[in-house]
């Protein structure tokens, strides 16, 4: 059965796209068949990657979304685009409870032929998310170090732990990753040392350095790992991969 791994923080600006995007092709390098959704209106995973975004989103339309997947410039990745409509949310929230059901089972059926399937949540712990959330086996948070990097976590562990109750143990911790680290400030020390007080082991060894290759890939439509192989980002992707792959 694939590892669905939701990459969720209802704050923008965490790294939630570029984990997402990296960490999808550090696994599809390593030989995993793997699959990145964007459900980001913002479509950054998409264009990240150089494709484009579909004018509707293909989990919100009645075509097989399947055939909306468009393969990438690595043989074992596949991205399922994001849309720009915000009339996709709309329609989402105001169909309740059962659009949330079709959208979660639509999500079921196709993730079976992967090993892999990482979804790029957006800023917000409202319904894209949940449902996201509901369709995951794991969820993977980014955390900034910065000021305030706590703050409202324990809303969004509230949102979790419901959805980890519904779903009767389907949903699991997948773990917590520090990013934009950088190791000369006192500040990433403290919020480094209070989330791993706070969350234990489910923190991951591996934090992401604060580094300019990182945040330049995506123009190139590349992920970090192989517009700059030798940059300290695109090391830690490779590490955080090898510790979600022993996390199994
Ligand atoms: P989110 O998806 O949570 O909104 P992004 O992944 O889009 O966050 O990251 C926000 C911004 O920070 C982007 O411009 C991105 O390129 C940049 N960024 C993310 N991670 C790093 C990093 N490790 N080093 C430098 N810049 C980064
Ligand atoms: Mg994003």
């Amino acid at each position: 059965m694939a590892r669905v791994l939701c990459v969720a923080n209802q704050k923008g600006g965490v790294g939630k796209t570029t984990t997402a995007v990296n960490l999808a092709c550090a696994l599809a390098k390593a030989g995993n068949r793997t699959l990145l959704i964007d459900l980001d209106p913002q479509c950054n995973a998409t264009t990240g990657l150089g494709l484009k975004p579909s004018p509707r989103h293909a989990l919100l339309t009645s075509t097989p979304w399947k055939e909306a997947l468009q393969p990438t410039y690595m043989a074992d990745l596949q991205v399922l685009p994001g849309s720009r409509s915000f009339a996709d949310v709309e329609t989402l929230a105001a169909g309740g409870e059962a659009n949330l059901e079709v959208l979660r089972r639509c999500l079921d059926q196709g993730t079976q032929s992967f090993d892999y399937v990482l979804i790029d949540c957006p800023p917000s712990m409202g319904d894209l998310t949940q449902t996201a959330l509901a369709a995951s086996t794991e969820v993977l948070m980014p955390i900034q170090c910065e000021y305030f990097a706590m703050e409202g976590l324990t809303q969004m562990i509230h949102v979790i732990r419901k959805i980890m109750q519904q779903g009767e143990g389907r949903l699991q911790f997948g773990g917590i990753l520090l990013t934009m680290y950088d190791p000369s400030l006192e500040l990433t020390h403290e919020v480094d040392e209070e989330v791993r007080e706070f969350f234990g082991e489910i923190v991951f060894d591996t934090v992401i350095p604060r580094d300019v290759a990182v945040s330049e890939a995506p123009s190139y439509g590349q992920s970090v790992l192989d517009f700059a192989p030798r940059a300290r980002g695109a090391r830690a992707y490779v590490e955080l991969c090898m510790e979600v792959l022993d996390r199994d």
